[in-house]
């Protein structure tokens, strides 16, 4: 059984806390995109944690997890990681972790040239969490980047190193007139994580394909949502990999299988962090709130996020190019607040008044048009039946589901593992 867990929207939805959820029952656990530019965090009854890196199945010890070639490794970043969750007794070793030898390296030059460009383009800026996310993906394309299955062959990566760091070098010094990169450092930073991570790196897909004959259950974990898909997101404010549901079996190293079931995870209001057109957003108090109750603070980058109220145009965009089978609506215990729940249900785009997600410079002019739902008024975090909801937080999840088209099947109403309910 291979299920993806995948955010509808623009990241954030919680997609780490329903994986620690819905991976009690499983075997396996995949992250099959992205690198550390974003971070989940995950409640439960031992503590709160922050993973970036590693797959948040890493935190119960019956799964195995695996990190897939669709993935860019910072190793200084994930082996800090990996030590911060030893300090608090989680177990990780090449047992319960799998590298693919295939995923790229993020290599400390990558986090420079993101700076270094985000700093160029100033006020034009795409919002990149520094993390060198765009310069490794654009260096995956360039066929410069560095393996992971490299790092078990240091002599064959010492030689290719040379041209990749005067490449690298003519770069930094000519376009941005920084200093060049040592080709020394380089190879020393390589050999002192190939030596920490060598037992880790295997081909994962030959693991994988065993896993499925085996009748194993697998989960893919996506990092961010549909709208920062580099090809189906709001390009150039994308991420630079796939975030997508169809992605999963190819970035985690099975080309060849088909997912048997799809759950979107979609917030009952709007964030996103970063650069770009954000079409229901919230300013003012109106924002200070929202952000201040959902603690809409960035797990990776500490940036607050831009808020704003549920867009149906943007989310049933996001239904639609993950494949949603059924979703999992998080964050409604956020919105007891309010008294009335604005819902954006249309755009307005030169006059005309649309409901499917435009591109570009359409998406960019778009206002929104909203629609009103009474809110409830109280604290819905303790409900944990359908039927214990308020009438109005029912009508409310109803409306999305009828807006998105598609079942919502779990709705979550607190950070902690159990506080959620299970609609069907
Ligand atoms: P992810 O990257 O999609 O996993 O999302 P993040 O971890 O960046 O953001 C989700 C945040 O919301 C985390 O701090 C979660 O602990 C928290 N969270 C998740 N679901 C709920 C919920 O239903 N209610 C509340 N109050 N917090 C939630």
């Amino acid at each position: 059984m291979l299920t993806a867990i995948v955010g509808i929207n623009w990241g954030d939805e919680g997609k780490g806390r329903m994986v620690d959820l819905l991976s009690e029952s499983q075997d396996i656990v995949v992250r099959y995109q992205g690198g550390n530019n974003a971070g989940h965090t995950v409640v439960n009854d031992t503590g709160e944690y922050i993973l970036n890196l590693l797959p948040s199945g890493i935190l119960r010890s019956n799964i195995t997890c695996v990190m897939g070639n669709g993935m860019a490794i910072d190793l200084a970043h994930l082996d800090g990681e990996i030590s911060r969750l030893r300090e608090k007794g989680i177990t990780i070793n090449p047992d319960n972790l799998k590298i693919s030898d295939r995923a790229i390296i993020t290599m400390p030059y990558h986090v420079r040239l993101d700076c270094l460009e985000e700093d160029r383009l100033a006020g034009e800026k795409y919002g990149s969490t520094r993390r060198g996310i765009a310069p490794v993906y654009g260096d995956k394309y360039l066929k410069k980047a560095i393996r992971m299955g490299e790092l078990l062959d240091l002599e064959s990566i010492a030689r290719r190193l040379k041209g990749i760091v005067e490449y690298k070098t003519l770069t930094i010094e000519n376009v941005y007139n920084s200093d060049p990169v040592s080709y020394d450092e380089m190879l020393n930073y390589l050999k002192k994580y190939a030596a920490i991570f060598s037992d880790y790196i295997c081909d994962v897909g030959l693991y994988l394909t065993d896993a499925i004959k085996k009748d194993k259950k697998i989960m893919f974990e996506a990092q961010l949502g549909a709208l920062r898909d580099i090809d189906f997101g709001i390009y150039p404010y994308t991420s630079s990999s796939s975030t997508l549901a169809a992605y999963a079996p190819i970035g985690a190293g099975i080309p060849g299988k088909k997912l048997d079931r799809i759950i979107g995870i979609m917030k009952a209001y709007s964030s996103c962090v970063g650069e770009g057109p954000f079409t229901t957003e919230m300013f003012g108090e109106e924002a200070e709130m929202l952000r201040g109750v959902g603690k809409e603070i960035g797990a990776a980058t500490k940036r607050p996020r831009r808020v704003g109220a549920f867009d149906a145009v943007a989310s049933r965009y996001g239904v639609l190019v993950q494949g949603a089978d059924e979703l999992a609506l998080t964050k409604l215990d956020i919105l007891s607040y309010m008294e009335k729940i604005p819902i954006c249900t249309g755009y307005e785009v030169d006059g005309e008044i649309i409901r499917d997600f435009p591109i570009g410079a359409r998406l960019s002019r778009a206002k929104p048009v909203y629609e009103y739902m009474p809110g409830w008024k109280c604290d819905i975090s303790g409900c944990r039946t359908k039927e214990s909801l308020p009438k109005a937080a029912l009508d409310y999840i109803l409306y999305l589901e009828s807006l998105v088209d598609c079942p919502i099947t779990y709705v979550s109403v607190g950070p902690e593992r159990d506080a959620y309910i299970l609609m069907k």
